[in-house]
């Protein structure tokens, strides 16, 4: 019985974490993605959404990055705010 209690926490954990990442998505493609095609090259599959005060709940669109993985690999690697910071930081040895 408490083993199938703790199971579905669980799964109703995924289901909200899934709903989060799914509005997240949405609104991103939405608002961001189908607005400024020509800012991004890639399929909309191929790029994850960052959350740049690292609040997922918070889907504003000024708070949402659509990022390669490596982009968001290095913007939480170097601790930077999002894509902008991360272009800024780049900027002297790379081409953004
Ligand atoms: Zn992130």
């Amino acid at each position: 019985m408490t083993k199938d209690k703790s199971l579905q926490k669980l799964q109703y954990e995924d289901i909200l974490n899934n709903l989060r990442m799914y509005s997240s998505r949405q609104i991103a493609y939405k608002d961001i993605y189908l607005k400024n095609k020509e800012d991004y090259s890639l399929p909309f599959e191929s790029y994850v959404i960052h959350h740049k005060d690292r609040d997922e709940d918070n889907n504003g669109i000024n708070n949402l990055d659509i990022i390669t993985r490596d982009e968001h690999e290095q913007i939480h690697g170097f601790g930077l705010g999002g894509k902008k910071e991360l272009c800024e930081f780049k900027k002297s040895w790379w081409y953004c």
